[in-house]
């Protein structure tokens, strides 16, 4: 019954932004959720809701990342209206990412929509392809921006410029992070980023760019070394993990492919401090760096990225200044959280004074503020920006908030949410990180320790434990498929 209900609700969601569109004379398409508490602000076009509907409150979800894909899967939803706001229409895996570059996995295998994963779970919500832009605090009210559309059969499709208005009762901002240039000059205009499908998709085309260039007699050697130097900045566990899969397309199939040139392909990791892989047990980051030189990875680590250029890079270290001449560039150096959670930021300026997120409190409530609660990337918290930490916090609120349904609580939902649940507690699984040549490092909590295990049994660990975390049967299947192919075949570098 709450699926039907909300199929009909999406149809008159359409309709409405058709009409607002049609006749572009409000500066507001608002949209129809169901609420008894806040039915009056219905416009357009509306429908009468069910008693049932009417008597839940509405929970808004930002984002479909770790943090809240988990919340769904976990959360009772016949106990609220559910509407999930979001640019990405599908959840994204991550930490395979990385082998997306280089055509080790395919993009879609770890891309799950997002209604694919609800409907599994027999479980029902509403979903917006939309940026969440702005935020009422007074009405409750979020202002969404339909995502653009790119594709070429553009002119057909139904998309408007006009903001759309929600009302929430309860909100989850999980908007995750953004990369963090830390204001180095011509980082946005020269790097590629990976965060998104779409990132990846670029490098995995600069990448074959820059090969096909250099195949070219009537360039200077020099140019020729210029265009196969990949430069990763950040030897974090991202930027570790791209080297890695670079080195395998290189030492794999590149070596088949153009044997001329795959030999001349050099790659280098550049971190400001000392060492690799920072958060990693010592012994794991000294094998890293021993099977990096091995592979004949160049590591320029005490070294700081002071601009990027059209063709090199200006770096600065204790021997000095230098350029370094690139043919690609991935800036893997740190996140910022996403626009959006500053906005949030900017309603409660004197309570949120951290520029690195949201600041939230033990229940993850978003601190001087009623109603909103944060998790993952987006936030400040004493946690790393990882997937588990998000996703434990994910299941930690769908709890919370199945209980305060079940409470029927009201005005005091937040004190009683506090008064009858334990503070959210994060518990490490464990570190993992692929380094390439069949090698990964894991670091796995057990009986009070922390076990440190490099070499090719944890890229074996490694990957099984992709394929078990994957959110389904059908991406484990298709990564399996992916990688099968990969060591029958070889990996493609295809892309448009
Ligand atoms: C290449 C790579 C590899 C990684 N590997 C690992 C790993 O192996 N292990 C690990 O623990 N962590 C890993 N991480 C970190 C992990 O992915 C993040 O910590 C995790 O994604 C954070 O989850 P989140 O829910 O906060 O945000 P995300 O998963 O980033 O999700 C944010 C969501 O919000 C949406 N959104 C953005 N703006 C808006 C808006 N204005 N309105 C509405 N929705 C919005 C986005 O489209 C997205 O759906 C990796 C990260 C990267 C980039």
């Amino acid at each position: 019954m709450v699926r039907t209900s909300l199929v009909r609700q999406a149809s008159a969601v359409h309709s409405t932004l058709h009409n607002n569109q049609a006749t572009q004379q409000q500066n507001y398409a608002t949209v129809p959720v169901t609420n008894s508490s806040h039915s009056s602000f219905v416009t357009g076009i509306q429908k009468s809701p069910t008693t049932e509907t009417a008597q839940k409150k509405t929970l808004v979800l930002l984002g479909t990342g770790w943090g809240t894909t988990t919340i769904l899967k976990n959360l009772d939803t016949r106990k609220y209206n559910v509407v999930v706001v979001s640019p990405r229409n599908y959840f994204l895996f991550t930490p395979l990412l990385p082998s997306c570059t280089v055509g080790t996995t395919e993009g879609r295998s770890i891309m799950d929509p997002i209604r694919h994963i609800v409907q599994r779970q027999g479980k029902a919500m509403q979903f917006y392809e939309a940026q969440c832009s702005d935020i009422d605090l007074a009405t409750k009210e979020l202002v969404l921006k339909q995502v653009p559309d790119t594709s070429a059969a553009s002119s057909t499709t139904v998309t408007s410029n006009v903001p759309v208005r929600i009302r929430y009762d309860h909100l989850v901002v999980g908007v995750g992070g953004t990369y963090n240039t830390f204001g180095t000059p011509g980082v946005e205009q020269y790097a590629c980023f990976l965060k998104e499908m779409g990132d990846a998709s670029k490098i995995r085309r600069r990448l074959k760019d820059a090969i096909e260039k250099a195949s070219f007699s009537n360039i200077s050697e020099e140019e020729r070394d210029r265009l196969l130097h990949v430069v990763v900045v950040g030897g974090g566990p991202t930027g570790v993990e791209f080297a890695g899969e670079v080195h395998d397309l290189v030492t794999e199939d590149l070596v088949k492919w153009v044997p001329g040139l795959s030999h001349r392909i050099k790659i280098t990791v550049i971190e400001a401090l000392p060492n690799l892989l920072p958060s990693f047990d010592k012994r794991l980051v000294a094998y890293t760096q021993r099977t990096f030189t091995k592979n004949g990875i160049e590591m320029r680590t005490g070294t700081r990225v002071k601009e990027v250029r059209d063709k090199t890079i200006l770096v600065s270290s204790d021997s000095g200044e230098s350029e370094i001449p690139y043919g690609t560039i991935v800036w893997a150096a740190g996140i910022r959280a996403r626009e959006f959670a500053h906005t949030l930021r900017g309603k409660v300026p004197d309570v949120q004074t951290s520029g690195r997120g949201l600041i939230i409190d033990d229940y993850l409530r978003v601190k001087g503020v009623e109603d909103i609660w944060a998790l993952g990337d987006c936030t400040v918290s004493k946690y790393a920006p990882l997937a588990q930490v998000a996703s434990q916090q994910g299941k930690w609120l769908a709890k919370a908030l199945n209980k305060m349904a079940a409470d029927n609580a009201q005005a005091d939902t937040f004190s009683r949410i506090a008064n009858s649940v334990e503070p959210f507690n994060y518990m490490s699984n464990g570190s993992l990180a692929y380094i390439g040549g069949e090698r990964a490092i894991a670091e796995i909590p057990l009986f009070r320790k922390n076990i440190a295990v490099g070499g090719p049994f944890a890229s074996v660990f490694w990957k099984a434990y992709c394929l078990w975390e994957l959110s389904s049967l059908r991406s484990s299947l298709s990564v399996a498929t992916d990688w099968t192919k990969r060591s029958l075949f070889g990996r493609t570098m295809s892309v448009d």
